[in-house]
């Protein structure tokens, strides 16, 4: 009795002969819910397919009022949603976060205000995303986000210290993924007519010589995945939510 009652408090997992002690998750969401439900459910899945039976991942989340962060995006009030979302990062560590997901990528822009406010480690979602496009072999991309994402620097410049290069629509292509992005993704609209938008866009990137697509909105995968474009598809949420899968479940053998 004792003894079970101690290996639970440390959660530990027998599986396989080998006790493994699976790491908490603290997630930063609700930018936008419709994402962040995407990561629950895919971190969840992720832990279940790798540990069986009932497990399922130990994790927090901090989930934020979108339109509060929207209006200090809109604003350039850049600083002050740092601040905000380091706050959320040091309350998941004090929840027992042992690392920080921030599940958006146009957030990223503050990550370094998020990774100087806790002593647990961020789980970067853009380097996850260029690991998995070198790995893929490939040098140059589609980027698709918000306008933040596709015009400013600091996800390209990310990606380049790697050698990938991203491509960005033209100016019509870039408010129609924003536009669909702040009018239909985050509201939970997926519709037919904006499918056929991304896929005209990509293919004409793509016919350009961009050898494949980064989902560079976490929403943008409910609307289009692989196998609807002539491309490799690389999906920021399913890349990012695998990652923290797998920072949760490794370097735990404890016998
Ligand atoms: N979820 C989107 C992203 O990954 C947009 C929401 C936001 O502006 O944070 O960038």
């Amino acid at each position: 009795m004792r003894t079970i009652r101690t290996l639970s408090c440390f959660n530990r997992l027998v599986r396989r002969g080998s006790v493994v002690r699976m790491k908490k998750i603290g997630l930063i969401g609700g930018m936008s819910w419709e994402s962040s439900a995407l990561y629950y459910r895919l971190i969840n899945e992720g832990v279940r397919d790798r540990l069986g039976g009932l497990h399922s991942a130990r994790c927090v989340m901090a989930s934020v009022d979108f339109a509060e962060i929207e209006h200090m995006q809109s604003a350039g009030e850049w600083a002050q949603a740092g601040e905000l979302l380091a706050e959320e990062a040091r309350s998941l560590e004090a929840a027992g976060a042992e690392v920080i997901v921030l599940c958006t990528n146009t957030m990223h822009k503050v990550s370094s205000r998020i990774e100087s406010a806790v002593s647990v480690p961020l789980l970067h979602l853009v380097d996850v995303t260029r690991d998995a496009i070198v790995e893929a072999g490939l040098r140059k991309v589609v980027l698709l986000g918000t306008r933040f994402t596709m015009e400013e620097q600091f996800y390209r410049e990310r990606m380049e210290a790697n050698g990938v290069q991203t491509v960005v629509p033209d100016a019509d292509g870039r408010a129609t993924v924003n536009r669909v992005i702040f009018e239909e993704l985050v509201l939970g609209i997926v519709s037919d007519e904006s499918r056929r938008e991304f896929r005209r866009i990509i293919e004409s990137l793509a016919a350009a010589g961009a050898e494949g697509v980064i989902l560079g909105c976490t929403e943008i995968e409910l609307l289009i995945g692989e196998g609807d474009v002539s491309v490799p598809v690389f999906a920021s949420t399913a890349l990012h939510a695998a990652a923290a899968v797998d920072f949760a479940l490794a370097d735990g053998h404890l016998a």
